[in-house]
This record gives structure tokens, sequence and C-alpha cells, in this order.
């Protein structure tokens, strides 16, 4: 049951969530979510991720709490 739904295409929501390590460049997959920057950092950082933090509050949401608009399943 998804308790929040986030447009990753609008800038204001793209700037609230981001990823554990404070990113807003991350992508949602069917059940994890993925983030560029952590991609492509030379750290030894896991770019997979399965909760995705709202940077008001703190609080983090996994996977399937969390509804993305207009969001397709890749079927892979
Ligand atoms: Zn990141």
């Amino acid at each position: 049951m998804a308790r929040v739904e986030i447009d990753a295409h609008d800038s204001d929501d793209r700037w609230r969530w981001v990823c554990p390590n404070g990113h807003c460049s991350w992508e949602p997959t069917n059940h994890h979510f993925w983030c560029r920057q952590c991609a492509s950092s030379h750290a030894d950082v896991d770019p997979e991720f399965s909760e995705l933090v709202d940077a008001t509050t703190r609080e983090s949401y996994a996977r399937d709490e969390v509804k993305i608009k207009d969001y397709r399943r890749k079927t892979a």
C-alpha cells in the first residue's frame, strides 16, 4: 500500500526525495531504487537502494510504500 505519491518530473519532488546518500538523481526500478550519482561515484557505494529518503523529515520509505506517478513497470 503506497503511503506517498511522487511525481518524478516535478522539480519540487525531485529535491525533496533523495537516496540514502542525499542525491536526487535516483530512478525507480520495479523493486528498488537506483541512483545515478552513487553509480558514478568512485567510492565503494551500492547504487541500488531499497528505501527512499524524504529530505524534509528524514523519514525513509520502502519501494512498495512509494507510488511513482506515471511509472510503468519494466519487463526485464
Ligand atoms: Zn546517491
